[in-house]
């Protein structure tokens, strides 16, 4: 039989498919494993005590890198409907916050927002597990557990840079408390490996929200922005990177007072031209929250915001996976806490999210690279990633496979220990 150690772990970390959600450190006991800002910048997993055989096949089996799913089957029912891109559904709504604070201040429209305060105010849940800045470091995320208004709030807005918010998963089902979880797609996967060996996690987890996801600003990106504005990294004191508007500018504050705002466009560069991703995003077979009730996205059609009207009113697109999910949307409207569109094509995401259909159909190509050239790739189930290579030419696949082979091989895959 073969022997796990902690060699396992750090193998998910030198390969550079690490996402840093933390939920390593949050199952083992006694803080074996912190989650740390490593070298390199990245939020890493550094073992710090004796890990056990079985505590690392529980982490294998948790890892949103090594195992990725799509929704549990007793979530599927006879009106679920699967599209070969964005998987199972329901229904897909636009929609927003109704209220115009949550609306102006929220990333895209404020849904996710929205819903958190309507779970929070009718008591259908405890909390909600998500996501804030950083106090330590303004361009990080850092998880946020909010138990009113005023603490959702404080989360509204998304995180580019590296978030671990399952870092105490283990403690917050000890609360044995109702939450929600509103989370990266990667950090909804870890949770819902982690329900396959912790009952708990089915009987307190109410509600799984999501945002559509691009990937995350590798810290090497950040700085190289920050550089190009002449804006020293250490005097940062806050990063807010879209929301107030839609999307609303990346807004910098340093500690001698100044204040510098960034269009999207030249955040995100004209034609996403300084997009960079981490390794993982970049293979990323489920960015879309295929385990989700809910997913939130941008309705921009042609996949970005119009550069003559960036101010807008924000607006949401959601895909409702489940049952679940429509009967939450459905609540909260009734409640008044978010305005509802009637039901729309799931074809309008092709629109949306051009990105999002390329990276679905390079995915499995991509996983035949990391295979050529020795690396693991996680596991998956139901998210079609082969049927779909199967869909494209040979040309396409072989570029895709020898792109990612090459990537490894120039490197780009490889991420130190510390
Ligand atoms: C890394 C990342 C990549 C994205 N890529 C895409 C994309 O490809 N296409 C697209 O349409 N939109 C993308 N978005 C933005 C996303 O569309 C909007 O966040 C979504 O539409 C929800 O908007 P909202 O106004 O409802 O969010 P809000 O009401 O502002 O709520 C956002 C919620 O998400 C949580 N959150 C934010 N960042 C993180 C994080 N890093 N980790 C965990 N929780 C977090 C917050 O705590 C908050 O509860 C991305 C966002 C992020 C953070």
């Amino acid at each position: 039989m073969k022997q796990y150690n902690s060699e396992d772990i750090y193998k998910i970390v030198e390969q550079s498919q690490c996402i840093g959600c933390g939920i390593c450190q949050g199952i083992v006991a006694d803080e074996k494993i912190q989650m740390k800002k490593a070298s390199n910048g990245y939020l890493q997993p550094i073992i710090t005590g004796d890990i056990k055989q079985q505590e690392v096949i529980d982490i294998l089996n948790v890892c949103p890198s090594r195992q990725l799913t799509t929704l549990p089957a007793r979530l599927i029912n006879e009106s679920t409907q699967t599209d070969k891109i964005w998987g199972h559904y329901q229904s897909v709504k636009h929609c927003c916050a109704a209220d115009e604070e949550q609306r102006y201040k929220g990333s895209s429209g404020g849904i996710l927002t929205a819903l958190a305060i309507y779970l929070l105010e009718s008591n259908t849940v405890d909390f909600i597990l998500h996501a804030k800045p950083s106090s330590s470091d303004p361009t990080f995320g850092e998880q946020q557990l909010s138990f009113n208004r005023e603490d959702v709030l404080q989360s509204v807005g998304s995180r580019y840079g590296p978030t671990s918010m399952l870092e105490n998963i283990n403690a917050l089902l000890d609360r044995g408390e109702r939450f929600a979880i509103i989370g990266k797609p990667c950090d909804l996967s870890a949770l819902r490996n982690l329900a396959l060996i912790d009952k708990r996690v089915d009987e307190l987890v109410k509600y799984w929200l999501t945002l559509v996801c691009g990937g995350f600003m590798p810290p090497e990106g950040t700085t190289q922005f920050l550089n190009e504005h002449l804006i020293k990294e250490d005097e940062v004191s806050k990063f807010r990177y879209r929301g107030h508007g839609f999307p609303g500018p990346t807004h910098v504050e340093t500690s001698d007072g100044k204040t510098h705002d960034f269009s999207y466009y030249d955040f995100w560069g004209e034609d996403y031209k300084r997009w960079t991703l981490p390794h993982r995003c970049k293979i990323c077979p489920d960015s879309i929250g295929e385990v989700a009730d809910i997913v939130a996205a941008d309705p921009w059609p042609g996949g970005g915001p119009n550069k003559d009207k960036i101010d807008e009113r924000g607006n949401n697109v959601a895909i409702v996976r489940t049952v679940s999910g429509a009967e939450l949307l459905d609540a909260a409207f009734k409640a008044g806490f978010i305005e509802l569109e009637e039901e729309t094509s799931i074809d309008v995401m092709n629109d949306y999210q051009p990105h999002q259909v390329a990276r679905k159909y390079s995915s499995w190509a991509r996983f035949q690279g990391l295979i050529d050239q020795g690396h693991h790739v996680p596991e998956t189930h139901g998210l079609r990633t082969e049927e779909l290579s199967n869909e494209m030419s040979e040309e396409f696949n072989d570029a895709q496979r020898k792109g990612m082979s090459d990537r490894v091989k120039q490197g780009k895959a490889k991420q130190p220990r510390d």
